[in-house]
Parts: structure tokens; C-alpha cells; sequence
């Protein structure tokens, strides 16, 4: 253990080993807080305390992996897996599970996540008859978040007028009858949205004083990252789970809070003092993250916020490049230019793609970059678009799944009942609805009693029906003994799932089809790696929960070496050598939406901060002059932030040339030529260039266009699988989702053969080699 510490400044030691009593660490930006947290939960391990009795909450199931993987590097791995670690919503998914009859919830309950809860709100509206460009079902269900956040039940919803009056001054009087009946069809369902699992969290700790006391028991040491952006739901669980024992250690940065729009509250970091008696309060200062560069303009922009706490940050670290302004005519043009510098820098200093990360403020701006990334072949992951196991053709098969487990989850039977094709039309399916409603009973215990009760439904339609409810049947059955894999296979094969995607023989088609194996091998690796965790118990269940409350950021699919896109919200806590941050204009960042006061202006500020201080090495900031936004091209006017950093830290890269040319040199007609080798171009009149004319000029320029440009930027091709002949024991191997290990051992033969792998994230795992997808390196 000394040897980890001695990896501590005397300022980050003080926290660490600080054992007992309630403590905060205030710090900016890359100042080691998370660092903080992994060695005191290692430290607090060395000191005799169980891990079972350790709680650590994470912003996202990444970071508690990483964590997770750090301290079994320290304390051994068999020690570091009893530790309870997660996400809010995934721990206390576990806890729910096990606590769930108290509320009246089957232990199998269902967890809807965005989209689900999305279209159970649009079939709602439409049920009640209401407008729906008044009732616009995303509006409602962030407005339903909200009030869960803040703990309003519906009861509590009716007895607050004031909340009452601000959505009927809204156009929107109907809010508390779609608010109650969502809750009623959730609870029918068996299913609880994100904010549930918060909100029956609460609820249960509340109503139920001797849970409140096993809980409070366990978790005798709890430790919160990132707490800047809790919401006050989150807060009161953290609150009456530490009430105990009090040993609470919080660790944020007040100038890092970026999700007020969905509730998070500052003021429980402002606050932590007043909350608990005898709180220790830590400060670290020293940025190991970045060069002077980065952290002084990063530290002169957040000085413009009045709203803060003091704080210094400073770094020994080189002094570094200064930040480059880069200034493009169009949105294509910034796509280009971000490419090419990521080539030109990766070339030049042997970097790999993913040294590089692409910030921007709204997903829609990925699509130029992934257009320039594309065509220079350079590998890219968009992190946070529609995940995986949310597009259609998974989320269909994992419906079925999920109906299997609970068949009352209503999303996931409307989503089966008629797909593939078998004849049950909308018509019948609202009549469905109705009568659930009517015998207050959930759908699929309507259909498996359908010939005694009162539903307009014909014969022909009722067979159907029938023989639905059969196979799902056949499949609860298969699924008591076979693991899930095999059901899933099952599933995909008997339903005809299989056969609708191949009747067409489409690309699309295809890529589907692929999509469904990748889901099978995911399940596959999921149903092998359970068996090394600890407190692992359902099955099929447990593969669901870890899908649902999968965060983009968890999924490390495809090639490990690529340039990430992801919005700064989703970047918080993360770091890269070089960072470009896209789209910086007025009304883009800061968003137009959010300008309208200081406090939201503030906010954008500190999301401007946190974007900057990702970068280690370099941060470029590009804007444009003018740009595609719904549909229209549009002048744009750089960013007000781009001016609030201090100049002695800035330095403007653009090319004289790109001012004088004008958007005619854009896209179409230079397409892949590298705006920095234009440079020496002497332009005539650009208007006036025929295509012809400017290719040769670029000709003449030595500027060779890539030869061949493929469409889709490809993963570096794995093997689909691999037999346990090709592989031996010291292998370095690249797994899709767990990234580098080496293998430890191989056991059995032909299609059983396994290897034990231990990855570079510290996790040891066993894999079948028929499913893993393995590449030796
Ligand atoms: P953020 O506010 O962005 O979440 P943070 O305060 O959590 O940042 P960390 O991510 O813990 O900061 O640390 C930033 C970087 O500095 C990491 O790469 C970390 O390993 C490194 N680091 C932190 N402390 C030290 C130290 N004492 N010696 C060497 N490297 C350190
Ligand atoms: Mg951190």
C-alpha cells in the first residue's frame, strides 16, 4: 500500500487517509479527485474494512469499472469484486431487485428506458384524445422526470397547486391525468423508467425503517464522484444511507455542474457543510492533467463566473502549445479541418487515433466530422447517438426477451405481439388495451384468458392470439433450464426473426442480421463472464438490467483505436492528449436556448470549462463563418467564449487564404484537399473557378486526393472465432469489449474451449472461443 501512496501529493494524501467522519475535496479540474477516490477505497480496504461495506458511486459504469480495475491492481482482485459500485441507477437497480416485493414490484421487474417510456407517453396522449402538438410527448416525459426528481408523486402532484397552475399556464392542464395514468401502466407493467429507480429508491428508504437500517448497515463507508451534478433525489438517498455512520466522502468541482437541465442541484456541494456536522473540507490544487496552457485559459474563462466557489488550480506541467483558434468557412470545411490535423499530428508525432477526442455542444454536429473522418480512413466511434441495444432490430429481439422475464412489461409486448408479421393488427391491440384497462389486469393475462373474457376480438384473430401466448409460454419453459444464449438463439430462430431479415436480402438486411449475432455473442460473453462475479443471480434477468441501464459510454465496441465524437455533457471526468472543440459560435455554444439568463449563461460557461480541461496536450477550438442548421445555411459569429479566454494563452491558426477564399472552395470542389496546403495558393477571383480548373490548379499544388475512398470507415477486421488452436498462453489478445489482456490459460476442446484472460482493466474473465471476439496482437 505505501508504494500506492507515494503516487499521492501530500494535499491528495490528506483526504485518503482520512478514514472516518463526513468529508468533501473541492477541487478543479484534473486535480486527481477521482484519483482520490480509488486509493482511499483501497486504502480504507488495507485498513481492515470490507468491501462488502464500501459504497462508490460513479457518473458512469466506465468510470466504476476503471476504478474497480485500479484498486484490484492494489488490494487483489478476489477483495475489489465485493465492492458495490455503479451508477446511482445501477445499484440501486440491484437493490430494488431484492427489495422489490416491499413495494408491491416483482422481482423481475422491468426497466424502461428512454424510448420505452417515450412511446407508453405518445400511446397516452393519443388514448386520452389529446393534441399532440400540445402535448408533445418528449415535453411530457421530461416534465414527468422532473417531478420525479423532485420526489412529486402524483398525490403529492395534485396536492401542489402551484405546480398544477405553472402546467395549466403552460397549455397544458392534462399533465397530472397522463402523470398518473403513466404511473399506473408502469406499475401494471411491472416496470420502472430511470427516475423510478431513484424515486422508489427514496420511497423505500422512507417508508420502510428496517430496510433503511440493513442498508445504513452495510454501507458503512459511501463515496460520491462528481457530486456537483447529483439531483436532490440522489441527494436524499446518499443523505439517509450515510445518516449512520456519517462516514461520507463527496468529491466535485462546483465549476463542473452541467446537468441543472435535468435537475441537478449545485447547491448540494454548496451545501454539504450545513448538512453534516464536523465536515472535513479538502482542497487540491495541483492539475495533473494538462499543460499551463490548457489550465490557465481554462482557469480565465471560469473567472468570469460570479457564481463560485474560490479556488486556485495551477501545474507543473509543461507549459505546452497555446490553444488554437481555427476559423472555417463551413461546417464542412471544420469537418476537413479537424481530419486533416488529426492525420497530420498522429503522422508527425506517432500518436494513435485515440490520443484525439472531438468535443461539440449538440449531437447533430457529428455528421460533418464522421463525413471527414470517413473519407481520410481514420477510425472514429460516436459515443452517445442511439446505442446498440437501442436500435430497432435489438431492441426487438430483447423485447422478447424482456416479455419472457415479465410478461406484464407492455412496451415490450407491443412491440412483439405482432413482429414478425402473424396477423394481429393495431385494431385488435387497441381493443387489447382497452380491455386491460377495463379488468385492471396487464395485457398478456388478457391475451392467456381470452376466451372468458368479454373482448370483441374474432375467432380467426383469437387463434392467433393463442398460439402467441403458446410460444411465449414455450419459451418461459426452455428458459428454466437453458442459459441465455441459448434462449436467445432459440428466440431469434423459432419467432421467424431470422427469416424476415433475410427474405430481402437487402444491405440493410444484412447489417441487421449482423447486428442480431453481435447481441448473440454479447449474450454469449455475458453468460461466461458471469460466472467469475461474485453476486451474480438470474440469468437471463441480470443480462437485461446490465442492457437497460447500459450507458453509451460502456459499450466499447469495435476497433479500441479510434478518434472519439461525443458531446462535452457525455465527456465530464474523461481525458485526451488533443482536443478539438467544434461548433464554437454564438447561439450554438453557448446554445441559443440557454442565454436568456446569467445563471444559464453560467452553465454554459462551465460547460465551456469542463470541454477545455479535457485536453492534455493540445485544445484546438474551430468556428465557422456560416453553417447548415435545420436545413438552412446560416451566418454564424464566433463564440463569446472563444474572446473570454485570456489572449496570452491563445494563438489564431487560420490561414490568410481561408479569409480571402470564399465557401465556393468548400466541399464540393476541393473535396479532400488539406485546407492547410492551400496556403500557398495565390487565389484569383474564386467565384469564377470552373471545377476542371481548380483540380488541376490542385494538381499543380502536388495535392494528391486519397485514391481510393471507401464509404464506411471499417473496424480493423477480428475474428469471428477463434479456435483455441491459433491461441496460446501469453498471447496479448484485443477483445471488443474488454479491450487488451493477455491469456492466462486454455481449457477444453473444439467448440468448449475457453481462455482465462486477464485485461489490462484488471478484470480476469473466462471466454468461450467460440464466441469471443478475440484478436491476437
Ligand atoms: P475531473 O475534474 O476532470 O474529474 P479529477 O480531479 O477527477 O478530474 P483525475 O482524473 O483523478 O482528476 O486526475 C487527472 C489526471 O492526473 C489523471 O490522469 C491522473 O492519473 C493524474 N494524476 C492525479 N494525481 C496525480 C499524482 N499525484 N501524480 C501523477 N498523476 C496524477
Ligand atoms: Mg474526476
Amino acid at each position: 500500500m505505501e508504494k500506492y501512496l507515494s503516487q499521492l501529493n501530500e494535499a491528495q494524501l490528506a483526504p485518503t487517509l482520512q478514514k472516518n467522519g463526513p468529508m468533501i475535496v473541492i477541487a478543479g479540474a484534473g486535480s486527481g479527485k477521482t484519483r482520490v477516490l480509488t486509493y482511499r477505497i483501497a486504502y480504507l480496504m488495507s485498513q481492515g474494512v470490507d468491501p462488502f461495506n464500501i459504497l462508490s458511486l460513479t457518473f458512469t459504469n466506465k468510470a466504476a469499472r476503471e476504478m474497480k480495475g485500479r484498486i484490484a491492481d492494489i488490494v487483489g482482485q478476489s477483495e475489489a469484486k465485493n465492492l458495490w459500485m455503479g451508477t446511482f441507477h445501477s445499484v440501486f437497480a440491484k437493490i430494488l431487485r431484492i427489495e422489490a416485493d416491499r413495494l408491491g414490484y416483482p422481482s423481475n421487474f422491468t426497466i424502461y428506458d428512454t424510448q420505452d417510456s417515450d412511446r407508453l407517453i405518445s400511446s397516452i396522449i393519443k388514448e386520452m384524445g389529446l393534441d399532440k402538438d400540445i402535448y408533445k410527448y418528449k415535453q411530457v416525459r421530461s416534465r414527468i422526470s422532473s417531478y420525479k426528481n423532485s420526489l412529486i408523486t402524483v398525490k403529492a402532484y395534485y396536492n401542489n397547486p402551484e405546480i398544477m397552475e405553472a402546467d395549466a399556464a403552460a397549455r397544458r392542464p392534462k399533465m397530472g391525468e397522463i402523470y398518473r395514468e403513466y404511473v399506473e401502466r408502469c406499475f401494471k407493467a411491472g416496470a420502472m423508467d430511470f427516475d423510478d429507480l431513484l424515486l422508489k429508491t427514496n420511497e423505500l428508504l422512507t417508508r420502510f425503517p428496517d430496510v433503511l437500517a440493513k442498508y445504513q448497515d452495510r454501507f458503512r463507508y459511501i463515496l460520491v464522484d462528481e457530486y456537483q451534478d447529483t439531483n436532490h433525489s440522489q441527494y436524499l438517498i446518499v443523505r439517509a444511507l450515510s445518516d449512520r455512520f456519517q462516514n461520507i466522502c463527496v468529491v466535485g468541482d462546483d465549476a463542473q455542474s452541467i446537468y441543472a437541465f435535468r435537475g441537478a442541484n449545485i447547491n448540494n456541494i454548496l451545501n454539504f457543510q450545513r448538512d453534516y456536522d464536523n465536515v472535513k473540507v479538502f482542497r487540491l490544487e495541483q492539475n495533473y492533467r494538462s499543460t499551463k496552457n490548457i489550465v490557465n485559459a481554462a482557469n480565465s474563462v471560469i473567472d468570469k463566473n460570479q457564481t463560485k466557489l474560490d479556488k486556485v488550480v495551477w501545474t507543473a506541467n509543461d507549459e505546452g502549445g497555446k490553444i488554437k483558434v481555427h476559423r472555417s468557412m463551413t461546417d464542412g470545411d471544420e469537418g476537413r479541418f479537424v481530419a486533416s490535423t488529426i492525420w497530420e499530428t498522429k503522422m508527425n508525432e506517432q500518436l494513435n487515433n485515440s490520443d484525439f477526442a472531438v468535443l461539440y455542444r449538440t449531437n447533430a454536429q457529428s455528421r460533418a466530422i464522421e463525413d471527414a473522418l470517413r473519407k481520410r480512413d481514420i477510425p472514429y466511434r460516436i459515443y452517445g447517438g442511439l446505442s446498440f441495444y437501442q436500435r430497432k432490430e435489438i431492441k426487438d429481439v430483447l423485447s422478447y426477451l424482456r416479455v419472457i422475464i415479465n410478461p406484464s412489461d407492455e412496451e415490450a409486448l407491443k412491440r412483439i405481439i405482432n413482429y414478425p408479421a402473424r396477423g394481429i393488427g393495431q385494431t385488435t391491440m387497441d381493443k387489447l388495451i382497452v380491455a386491460a384497462s377495463a379488468y385492471d389486469r396487464p395485457i398478456f393475462d388478457v391475451l392467456r384468458d381470452i376466451e372468458n373474457l368479454n373482448v370483441n376480438i374474432n375467432g380467426g384473430t383469437k387463434t392467433k392470439l393463442r398460439n402467441f401466448v403458446t410460444m411465449v409460454e414455450s419459451f418461459q419453459v426452455m428458459n428454466q433450464n437453458a442459459n441465455a444464449f441459448e434462449l436467445a438463439e432459440h428466440v431469434v430462430k423459432v419467432t421467424g426473426i431470422v427469416k424476415d431479415l433475410n427474405k430481402d436480402g437487402t444491405p440493410e438486411g444484412v447489417a441487421k442480421m449482423e447486428n442480431i449475432e453481435e447481441l448473440l455473442n454479447g449474450i454469449g460473453d455475458f453468460v461466461e463472464g458471469q460466472k467469475e462475479i461474485a453476486d451474480s443471480t438470474a440469468s437471463l434477468a441480470e443480462f437485461l438490467e446490465d442492457v437497460a441501464l447500459a450507458t453509451d459510454l460502456d459499450a466499447d465496441k469495435g476497433n479500441p483505436d479510434h478518434v472519439a465524437l461525443m458531446t462535452i455533457h457525455l465527456a465530464k471526468g474523461l481525458e485526451f492528449p488533443h482536443v478539438f472543440i467544434v461548433g464554437m459560435e454564438e447561439d450554438l455554444f453557448p446554445s441559443a436556448m440557454s442565454m436568456n439568463t446569467r445563471s444559464e449563461l453560467e452553465e454554459e460557461r462551465r460547460l465551456f470549462y469542463v470541454a477545455l480541461t479535457r485536453a492534455e496536450k493540445q485544445a484546438y477550438l474551430t468556428y465557422t463563418v456560416s453553417r447548415y442548421r435545420w436545413g438552412k445555411l446560416i451566418d454564424a459569429e464566433p463564440s463569446r467564449f472563444i474572446e473570454e479566454i485570456d489572449e496570452e494563452f491563445v494563438d489564431n491558426i487560420t490561414p490568410i487564404q481561408e479569409q480571402r477564399f470564399n465557401p465556393m472552395l468548400d466541399s464540393s470542389i476541393f473535396g479532400d484537399i488539406e485546407p492547410n496546403k492551400i496556403r500557398f495558393a495565390k487565389p484569383k477571383t474564386p467565384q469564377k473557378f470552373q471545377k476542371k480548373t481548380l483540380k488541376k490548379k490542385a494538381e499543380n499544388f502536388e495535392i494528391k486526393a486519397p485514391k481510393k475512398m471507401t464509404a464506411v470507415s471499417k473496424a480493423v477486421p477480428v475474428e469471428n472465432s477463434l479456435s483455441a488452436s491459433k491461441l496460446s498462453v501469453g498471447n496479448i489478445v484485443n477483445h471488443q469489449r474488454f479491450g487488451r489482456g493477455e491469456v492466462l490459460q486454455i481449457e477444453g476442446k473444439g467448440a468448449d474451449s475457453k481462455a482465462e484472460i486477464k485485461f489490462s482493466n484488471g478484470d480476469t474473465k473466462k471466454l468461450l472461443l467460440r464466441f469471443a471476439k478475440l484478436e491476437i496482437l
